[in-house]
């Protein structure tokens, strides 16, 4: 027999928690609609190829956490890990590029096999916008602005921390990579096995780092700012200069590099203290080269994503379910109307709710624990005149109210 139990690292959702993940994306997208942002929906699955080729094959997520299969055309599959290739790869095979710039949402499922902990699932929801070709900084403050302002309507601005820090362009990351190294390789001895191995093929990795012995090297690298060229201090600045201009709080942090290979100029956290290790609730950067790697031309780019769960776990208040209307009905010859009446006013945009069954105590103890704010009470005598007795279960007070006139009443 089947095992009647969730995989490891995968959660069923529903009740308080789901009304928090669904009030999370539900925010973010009218936030990121004001800045004329539109949704998008690209399939849970593509070919391994769209990651690998995406993610960069040193990355984390390559190398140890994607759930790759084979199906049976023998297709080498794998389920998202994370949503920037798969919309990539929609923007290139779906010709967008004729028309920019594009500016696209989506929210949904990522898989990936990681250790499972408090913030940290196999299955989990991301929410993230993608803006295709902007080269200016505009793009990097409007994104990094989108993303507090987005924080701020879920009231958790004083929570979060704006980490920001800039790869610069091509030509500072190879002249960084060059100097780190070589700090790194004086040190080679006390770094952690994955470091060593790291330092040949994605050594800015080891930034960010969470072994101890690592961060100890790490406080005293060189700092990536002072490896930044002129055009790429610049872009930094006029960054800075328009987050400053709309008083968004924010901290440079030098060591802030971000996981995956494809990353140029700013690159940015939203961060938080409550939640222990897993504290980046939100993450992006600019990805000027993705799009040119991929075979869709020269064309810039920039995007975050945000942890559903993480961020869900951050909002304490419980998110209100809508109050209904309870249709109560007293004896068999009060059904046929109790059932149009429900029916009338669900069709009208009220919420309502029936008891089912039992006698008219049970039913008004199903309405007060529904929270109903409104009892339409229908027996013989309200039936024979065409009236309700409405009864307001918040003061007690009731009246008898024509059935024609019920909606009125009751909004
Ligand atoms: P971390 O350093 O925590 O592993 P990451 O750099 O792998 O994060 P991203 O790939 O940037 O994360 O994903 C963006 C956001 O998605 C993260 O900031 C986090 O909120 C969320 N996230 C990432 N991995 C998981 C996971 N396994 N479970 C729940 N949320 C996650
Ligand atoms: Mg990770």
């Amino acid at each position: 027999m089947a095992k009647m139990q969730n995989v490891r690292g995968t959660y069923d959702l529903y009740g308080a928690a789901k009304r928090r993940a669904k009030k999370v994306v539900d925010i973010a997208s009218k936030t990121v609609e004001t800045y004329g942002f539109e949704e998008i929906e690209t399939p849970i699955f593509e070919f391994t190829e769209v990651f690998a080729r995406n993610l960069g094959d040193t990355s984390d997520i390559v190398t140890k956490e994607m759930y790759t299969f084979l199906d049976k055309g023998g297709e080498s599959l794998t389920l998202r890990p994370e949503g920037t290739a798969g919309v990539v790869r929609s923007f290139i095979s779906q010709g967008m590029k004729q028309n920019l710039p594009v500016k696209l949402y989506y929210a949904g499922p990522m898989f990936r096999y990681e250790r499972p902990q408090k913030g940290r699932q196999r299955q989990f929801t991301q929410f993230g916008v993608e803006m295709f070709g902007v080269p200016s900084a505009q793009a990097d403050v409007e994104m990094i602005a989108m993303a507090y302002t987005f924080l701020q309507k879920l009231g958790l601005d004083d929570t979060v921390t704006v980490e920001i820090n800039s790869l610069g362009d091509k030509e500072s990351r190879d002249a960084y990579r060059s100097v780190l190294v070589a700090y790194l390789k004086q040190h080679i001895n006390g770094l952690s096995d994955e470091s060593k191995e790291r330092l040949d093929k994605n050594p800015l990795r080891i930034l960010d780092s969470k072994e101890e012995c690592d961060r100890e090297i790490v406080e005293n690298a060189p700092l990536y700012t002072d490896s930044l060229n002129e055009t790429s201090k610049q872009f930094f600045a006029q960054v800075l200069r328009g987050l400053d201009v709309l008083k968004i709080p924010y901290r440079i942090n030098h060591r802030l590099v971000r996981g995956l290979d494809y990353y140029s100029h700013t690159v940015f956290e939203l961060t938080t203290d409550k939640l222990g290790a897993q504290g980046t609730v939100l993450a992006g950067g600019r990805y000027d080269g993705l799009v040119e790697e991929m075979g869709g031309g020269d064309i810039a780019g920039i995007g975050w994503a945000c942890g559903v769960e993480r961020l869900s776990m951050l909002l304490d208040s419980d998110v209100p379910l809508k109050r209904p209307v309870a249709v109560i009905e007293l004896g068999d010859e009060a059904h046929d109307t109790a059932l149009k009446t429900a029916y009338e006013l669900r069709t009208k945009g009220f919420k309502v709710e029936c008891a089912y069954s039992g006698n008219i105590k049970k039913r008004m103890e199903k309405a007060a624990k529904a929270n109903a704010y409104k009892a339409v009470i229908l027996g013989s005598d309200e039936i024979s005149q065409g009236v309700a007795t409405v009864k307001n279960l918040d003061d007690g007070t009731q009246k008898q109210v024509p059935l024609a006139h019920l909606a009125e009443e009751l909004s």
